[in-house]
């Protein structure tokens, strides 16, 4: 336990820090820190007042409601305070407040169940609706509870708020909601940026934060916004109502949007099981929510549990694991492909985030990385949600150490230091040299890999071994490996020798489209180079073709035909498709033993979303077809799986969860091409 004079240093410094985020949060809709990071702030602060209690005070961010109102907007006073909520960030803190609930209503005389009304918590913006005699009078933000800004006209513009209600429904009534970007909208937004070349939007409740918080309406209006209604507060001369429930039904029927999840349970244990569906099923929805939130739901307990000053003691926020942190990136290097792609990637100071820890994390090429503005020794915030691979958000740039300089692209290869170029009109940058080791050792594995020329034994680490002792150089000398000197080796015995030897052998006779996805051609995928190999029936012939012939075979298109006339003008290329064939490689026929890929995924429907890391947009499609599955651009109830990459749509996540349809990550997509069966 910190001395007294240590603690009262620490909780200045927590107040000093949480004020600066609550203005960056609140009052310019940017914050810096993601929501987990400045929960734990504020849970140290209140850890410290509750161990040195002479440090509480009535202005301290722990017994207040963030932000303030903006002179940009004129001020509303809330007739009845606009709360925050207090949270729970585990079960057995749900647990707790659960326990005191009960506790304290044990002391009226009342013996029936409470009831909990269970509602998603939005994440979005709170705002006040009021309504006198009917109509729209005045939209106000929380600020700071007591005062909050006044943005009607820009409410005026969202369809989903009414501009009368219906006739009889009170003198006034207040009706309190979330207004949020759905993540549709969000994601056609940040399209529309990306395209106009300006800067993307970090998140949909920062963007309606700051949609909504306009001077001009018409902005506001261009956004898409939505709203949900989740309580109501002043209400004179309309019905009374004894549960809260009832209240939401009735804002309901005046025409306001209640999200259809609200579901009221009559056990504790029920609310658990309710939070713990939303926290498997948050991302099933097409807006997001950061938690579950609880409220008593007779209101004549409510009003004997009463408030804080800051938040009802009737409701709690029960707020789901992070799936954004933030971390150290350590460094930024890139690696080197089978292709030669440079692709930078970030190596982080290890967090767990969204259910797993994160250690390095892609930034695909030059231009994320400069978009992103990260650099080495920036605290960076990384997301991972679900299943989708995680991503490097952005720098906290309050905290950027002070000499920090932008990361540059390297001008040479890392491993071996020719120089790296980025081709005209192009966002990947490349190794051009064919000799580089990285390149070779990618070649390689993928010649040998299940896709091409499937050759049990030659993974990684053999690779790495073989290549490192001379004993291969490219895809060719697999087959005059020295296997005596193989047999040397620590590690290999008779019969491993014996079963590398058999499997070298044996893909001799692999058909010939897998010898072409083996060649690694740019471009050219399984699907591909069926087709090329049934049109021409030879190597020879496919190498003798020129690009328009080889585009002119249906369902070949330019890029590809391009690319492997390229591939065969190589004279480096010519020697090695020499020496495989002067090896006994097969090079010839559509099919020598069996269909090059099994049939796993016949009948099936794969759609894919994002960017994969091992696959373009093309060669993906073609893995699907090519094992006689099928990969339209839409999730529908006939979907097998939606397989998500990098930055992912929105929509056809949303869509995959409502439908139940699973969402893979690449390293289940491949265990589904393989296997035909979802991992
Ligand atoms: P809160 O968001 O935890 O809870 C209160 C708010 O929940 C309400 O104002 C309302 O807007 C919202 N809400 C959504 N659905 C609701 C529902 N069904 N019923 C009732 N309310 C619902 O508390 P807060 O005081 O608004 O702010 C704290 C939150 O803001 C935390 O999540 C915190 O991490 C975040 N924050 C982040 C930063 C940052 O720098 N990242 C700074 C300040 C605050």
């Amino acid at each position: 336990m910190p001395g007294a004079a240590e603690a009262a240093a620490r909780a200045a410094e927590l107040r000093e820090q949480i004020e600066f985020h609550n203005r960056q949060y609140y009052e310019l809709d940017a914050p810096e820190l993601p929501d987990a990071d400045y929960d734990a702030l504020l849970r140290e602060l209140a850890e410290v007042e509750a161990a040195h209690p002479e440090l509480s005070t009535p202005e301290s961010p722990t017994q207040r409601v963030g932000g303030h109102a903006s002179p940009t907007f004129a001020p509303v006073v809330h007739a009845i305070p606009m709360m925050s909520l207090d949270n729970a960030m585990s079960e057995a803190e749900l647990h707790a407040w659960g326990e005191r609930v009960v506790r304290l209503l044990a002391q009226d005389d009342d013996p029936s169940p409470v009831g909990y009304a269970c509602e998603l918590k939005i994440d979005g913006i709170a705002v006040s609706l009021r309504y006198e005699k009917g109509r729209f009078s005045v939209g106000a933000t929380r600020g700071d509870g007591r005062i909050g800004e006044d943005i009607t006209a820009n409410l005026r513009t969202l369809p989903d708020i009414p501009e009368r209600l219906p006739p009889g429904s009170g003198d006034v009534v207040e009706v309190r909601g979330e207004v949020y970007l759905p993540l549709g909208t969000f994601e056609k937004l940040n399209a529309a940026q990306a395209e106009a070349g300006l800067r993307v939007y970090v998140n949909p409740r920062n963007t309606a934060a700051g949609s909504l918080r306009q001077k001009d309406p018409a902005m506001t209006a261009s956004r898409g916004l939505r709203f949900w209604a989740y309580g109501l507060a002043e209400n004179r001369g309309g019905p009374r109502f004894t549960r809260h429930g009832e209240a939401l039904a009735w804002v309901g029927s005046l025409g306001f949007p209640v999200n259809e999840h609200l579901t009221v349970v009559g056990s504790l244990e029920e609310v658990y099981d309710r939070c713990r569906h939303w926290v498997a099923h948050r991302h099933d929805l097409d807006y997001e929510i950061d938690g579950v939130v609880v409220k008593v739901d007779e209101l004549g307990r409510q009003r004997d549990l009463g408030s804080t000053s800051k938040a009802p003691r009737w409701a709690i926020a029960y707020k789901f694991p992070p799936e954004e942190r933030t971390t150290l990136l350590e460094a930024i290097d890139v690696s080197i492909g089978r292709t030669g792609r440079a692709t930078p990637f970030a190596s982080l100071e290890p967090v767990f985030v969204g259910g797993s820890t994160v250690g390095v994390a892609t930034l695909h090429n030059e231009d994320q990385v400069r978009a992103k503005d990260v650099r080495p020794g920036d605290t960076v915030i990384v997301r991972k949600a679900g299943d989708v691979i995680p991503e490097v958000v952005g720098p906290v740039l309050s905290q950027r150490p002070e000499g920090a300089e932008p990361w540059q692209f390297p001008h040479d290869c890392p491993v071996c230091a020719s120089p790296l170029v980025r081709l005209e009109g192009e966002s990947d940058t490349f190794c051009t040299n064919v000799d580089c080791p990285a390149q070779r050792q990618a070649r390689i594995e993928h010649f040998a890999s299940r896709g091409a020329m499937d050759i049990e034994g030659f993974g990684e680490q053999r690779v790495r071994l073989f290549l490192g002792l001379g004993l291969l150089g490219d895809p060719a000398d697999i087959y005059t490996l020295d296997l005596d000197e193989v047999r040397a080796l620590e590690g290999f015995g008779e019969v491993s020798v014996a079963n590398l030897a058999a499997a070298i052998e044996a893909s001799k006779g692999r058909p010939l489209a897998n010898l072409l996805v083996g060649l690694n051609i740019r471009h050219l995928g399984g699907a591909g180079a069926q087709l090329l190999a049934r049109h021409f029936g030879s190597l020879e012939a496919i190498r003798a073709a020129t690009s328009e012939e080889l585009a002119a075979v249906e369902g070949v298109g330019p890029t590809i035909a391009d690319s492997v006339a390229k591939f065969f003008q190589n004279e480096h290329n010519r020697a090695l498709v020499e020496r495989l064939r002067a090896a006994g490689v097969n090079v010839t026929g559509p099919t020598v033993t069996a269909p090059s890929a099994p049939q796993t995924l016949a009948g099936k429907s794969v759609v894919v979303t994002g960017t994969l890391e091992r696959y373009t947009r093309e060669s993906v499609e073609e893995a699907i077809t090519v094992r006689g599955g099928k990969s339209p651009g839409s999730v529908s109830k006939k979907t097998t799986a939606l397989v998500a990459g990098f930055e992912p749509g929105a929509s056809k996540l949303a869509k995959a969860t409502e439908l139940g349809v699973p969402v893979l990550d690449e390293d289940a997509f491949e265990q589904l091409l393989e296997t035909g069966e979802l991992p």
